[in-house]
């Protein structure tokens, strides 16, 4: 038994996943890795479950955030694997699950309670053809998006920290392990609905159902049915997530129903990307040959996804042909949801706090110069806030990103025209389009050279990026260079969903 827990973990609490029993569960110990140590840590996801800063520092933190002590609880204390299923690409893909990922608990936080979960840490009943393990390049990778993204306002499951350990791991070649320790109100995915749904197990449905609703949307118990008004949130939060993505040239590279959080929050960070040249078919995942998850593509596969969860539901939305109606009502609720916060994300990025017609078809003319340009996603938003009302003196820093002047003038001046509606002047208006623009994103080459320091068991530069990341709409002198276009040789960088 361990003596004083380094966390404290409550896998038993009333209303908890464990609580749900344990036909949607296995309860196992995490495999232990050989001498593991920090790689990573986030003050902040920290704060969020009450751990002080410098939590990493105490004795049996790595240990604990590697799953080495997990073989001396007693049994009701084991971690747990989840079982779920899903879509994969538009294709059921049958029984899936937490194959490399482990729940050691809940901690009762000052932002709520937290679940608590380790990915890779060994494997699982669901681990299908998997080793159980994840590698430090996309551990890292997982660790600094799900920080970058919760810095700039994006629903998101959390990362605590990264540990490593040297252990081999093979994939294209011989990598090594790593332990990402993540942090969620809930874990659910759609897949854990679809799961039920494919066993014909109507009564599991509603078990998981009921358990999502008390724990997380306990408005809805007031609603007529309780599970339509589920559906209809999780189709606001997820509509409101996909906006949030498209705002700031997000890919999300493996949008499979097994990767859609019932809470709407951005989860399961693989070969995600953030957009540098504006590219409106971009692909981030090169294992995506036929770009089902290309940038322009995510709004309408969310739709999909929450087809594929309404349709789980269905034993719960009413009887018959009435049902069936009824979850078409709520879905079609996406197609409103997603433009409106779609709109009002674009409009604050140009600073418009007028309504004006033709807005959509500035909004959109942008959007069509950047693609044939190519121009930086980020930069282009940043430095619009630069644009001068009354001429074309300040133009340079966007219109330098752009190789067709033309066209990119036209739109300026556009633009400049539909200013002349608005009421603040250039200094305000640039204090809130830069709380909105963000200098700082996680670019793939940023994230590619922490983890080859790291690989060489540097981390200092995972440290410094992460306090980049952390401030992402603040002018940060002496870090320009995060905020810089990306060498030639990212270019040449691919992800796949190898991790
Ligand atoms: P993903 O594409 O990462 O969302 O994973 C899809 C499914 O494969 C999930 O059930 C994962 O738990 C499982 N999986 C992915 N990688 C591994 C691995 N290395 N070992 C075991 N299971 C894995
Ligand atoms: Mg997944």
């Amino acid at each position: 038994m361990l003596s004083t827990p380094v966390l404290p973990f409550d896998l038993r609490s009333e209303g908890s996943f464990s609580a749900l029993g344990s036909a949607f569960y296995t309860r196992l110990p995490a495999t232990p890795l050989p001498s593991p140590y920090l790689v990573g840590f986030s003050s902040e996801a920290a704060a969020s479950i009450g751990l002080e800063p410098d939590a990493f520092e105490r004795d049996g933190f790595v240990e604990t955030m590697t799953g080495n002590l997990t073989r001396e609880l007693d049994a009701e204390s084991l971690p747990i694997a989840t079982v779920y299923s899903g879509h994969q690409f538009g294709v059921w893909a049958g029984q899936l699950g937490d194959g490399r990922a482990l729940m050691l608990g809940e901690i009762a936080g000052p932002e709520g309670v937290q679940e608590v979960q380790l990915k890779g840490a060994g494997l699982t009943p669901y681990s299908r053809m998997g080793d159980g393990r994840a590698v430090l390049r996309s551990s890292i990778r997982e660790f600094l998006c799900s920080e970058a993204m919760h810095h700039l306002g994006i629903p998101t499951t959390r990362a605590l920290c990264v540990t490593g350990s040297d252990a081999p791991v093979r994939r294209e070649e011989i990598e090594t392990a790593a332990v990402v320790t993540r942090l969620a109100p809930s874990f659910v995915r759609f897949g854990h609905f679809e799961h039920w749904y494919a066993a014909d197990r109507p009564d599991r449905i509603r078990e998981l159902a009921d358990h999502v609703i008390d724990r997380h949307y306990p408005a809805c118990r007031d609603a007529q049915n309780p599970y339509l008004a589920m559906l209809a949130e999780v189709v606001e939060r997820t509509a409101v997530m996909v906006a949030h993505w498209q705002s700031v040239g997000f890919c999300h590279g493996v949008m499979n129903t097994d990767n859609m959080s019932i809470l709407g929050l951005t989860i399961d960070y693989g070969p995600y990307g953030f957009l540098d040249g504006f590219d409106a078919n971009h692909i981030c995942n090169h294992s995506d040959a036929q770009g089902r998850y290309a940038y322009q593509a995510q709004p309408q596969v969310a739709y999909w996804n929450l087809f594929c969860l309404a349709q789980a539901m269905l034993p719960l939305l009413g009887e018959g042909q009435a049902g069936v109606e009824a979850a078409q009502g709520v879905l079609e609720t996406y197609r409103t949801h997603f433009p409106r916060a779609l709109d009002r994300l674009l409009r604050a990025k140009l600073g418009l706090h007028e309504v004006r017609e033709s807005d959509t078809t500035l909004v959109n003319d942008l959007f069509k110069v950047m693609h044939d340009n190519r121009a930086d996603f980020t930069l282009t938003f940043r430095n619009l806030s630069r644009i001068a009302r009354d001429g074309a003196h300040a133009d340079a820093p966007v219109r330098d990103l752009f190789l067709d002047r033309a066209a990119i003038d036209a739109w300026l001046s556009a633009y400049r025209t539909r200013l002349q509606d608005e009421t603040q002047d250039d200094a305000a208006r640039a204090t809130a389009m830069n709380r909105v623009n963000p200098k700082y994103v996680l670019r793939n080459h940023l994230a590619e050279t922490a983890i080859r320091a790291a690989k060489d068991k540097d981390f200092s530069e995972l440290a410094r990026l992460l306090d980049v990341l952390r401030k992402p709409f603040d002018e940060q002198p002496g870090n320009e260079a995060y905020a810089a276009l990306p060498p030639t040789w990212a270019s040449s960088l691919e992800v796949s969903c190898s991790s």
